[in-house]
């Protein structure tokens, strides 16, 4: 018999998560389309700011992150005092869990959420619940059907990841409204830098009317600095008190908070960002359209595809072209690939091999 250390209920169900590809066999070029990154990189003023903090790397970050929740608060319009900076939005929603749900509790979230959700609820013991969604869409009758005493969280992102669907805010809005003031709605806007419908809101307002509600932002898709893990979030007072609690004191190092006050500054890049993914993102999507296959509505920089049976041969032929693009059967979308919106240049590339996938499979 042998015995050997066992970790915690819950830990040994987690399939850990597998980010998107970055290389392909043989390739000469290669183009990552996997991770839904800003192609374009971010603004030359967060990378002169990462650069300027290469002298003080003897020196611990400031724990308070102040400098970057006063940028924060200053071109959000928030106060800085309901502002938390994590290592990516990842911690932070780690934090969230960690600090509000347990063994015996649930953690709520769509059939095709993001799957970070999971594997924070199944870290801390807790159970994670799905609610169907509505044609990839979230379904929020079916989000408060899943609602049970033991519920303690609610996630959704808005757009969703990898679905790319987004539900209006009066949607969000009736969600929380029939949740119970105990539960956490979190809120999570990776994408809402690239939406510009007035119809649209990340939910700031609600967490500004209730106690119970936080919203999630991350620099590493609009902004371009994902390599530098950085995120944050607002939150009511006590909330982000908890979050304090759990938070490791150095949790962001001092170039991403440089780099990151010089973007979240830069808006003027960020405006430029939204628009040129926009121009990219038709013409991706018509392009795809016209081959025949059909693109999940999109409000970000990736695209759903539904190619159906020929997901693995169409996969391979992009791979073979230097096209990563991600496999999506790990969130029950077997069906689907997800394509990042990349560069002109680099969209044009795909949609050649697009192209010449279909010539090639002309009966
Ligand atoms: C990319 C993404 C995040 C952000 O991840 P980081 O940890 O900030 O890099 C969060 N939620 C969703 C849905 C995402 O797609």
């Amino acid at each position: 018999m042998t015995t050997q250390p066992t970790p915690k209920k819950g830990i040994s169900e987690i399939s850990p998560y597998v980010g998107g590809k970055s290389k392909a066999d043989g390739a000469v070029r290669v183009i990552k389309l996997s991770s839904n990154e800003n192609p374009w990189g971010p603004s030359p003023k967060a990378v002169a700011a990462y650069s300027a903090e290469s002298t003080h790397m003897h020196r611990y970050p400031d724990g308070g992150h102040t400098a970057l929740r006063e940028a924060i608060a200053r071109v959000q319009n928030l106060p800085v005092s309901q502002l938390i900076c994590g290592a990516g939005s990842d911690e932070l929603i780690g934090m969230l869990v960690h600090a509000y749900a347990g063994a015996g509790d649930e953690v709520l979230y769509t059939q095709h959420g993001f799957l970070m959700y999971k594997i924070y609820t199944l870290s801390n013991g807790a159970t994670p619940i799905t609610a169907p969604e509505k044609n990839l869409h979230t379904d929020v009758d079916a989000l408060l059907a899943a609602v049970t005493p033991r519920t303690k969280i609610v996630f959704v992102a808005n757009p969703n990841n990898p679905t790319g669907t987004v539900i209006p805010f009066s949607e969000i809005r009736r969600l929380r409204t029939g949740l119970r003031e105990d539960i956490i709605l979190g809120l999570d806007a990776a994408y809402a830098e690239y939406l510009d419908q007035p119809d649209y809101e990340d939910g700031i307002s609600l967490v500004k009317e209730n106690t119970n509600t936080i919203v999630f932002h991350t620099f590493s898709k609009i902004y371009g600095l994902p390599a530098l893990r950085l995120g944050w979030a607002f939150a009511p007072a006590h909330i982000i008190d908890v979050m304090n609690r759990v938070r490791s004191p150095f949790n962001v190092n001092s170039p991403a908070l440089a780099a990151g006050v010089a973007a979240m500054e830069d808006q003027a890049y960020v405006k430029d960002m939204r628009a040129k993914n926009a121009v990219e993102l038709k013409r991706v999507v018509g392009a795809v359209t016209k081959l025949g296959y059909t693109v999940v509505p999109s409000t970000t920089n990736f695209i759903l595809v539904k190619f159906g049976a020929d997901v693995p041969k169409m996969n391979a032929h992009l791979a073979s072209h230097g096209l990563i693009v991600r496999e999506v059967a790990g969130y029950g979308l077997p069906d689907y690939l997800r394509i990042s919106i990349g560069t002109t240049e680099e969209n044009s590339i795909l949609i050649d091999a697009l192209n010449h996938f279909a010539k090639a499979n002309v009966a």
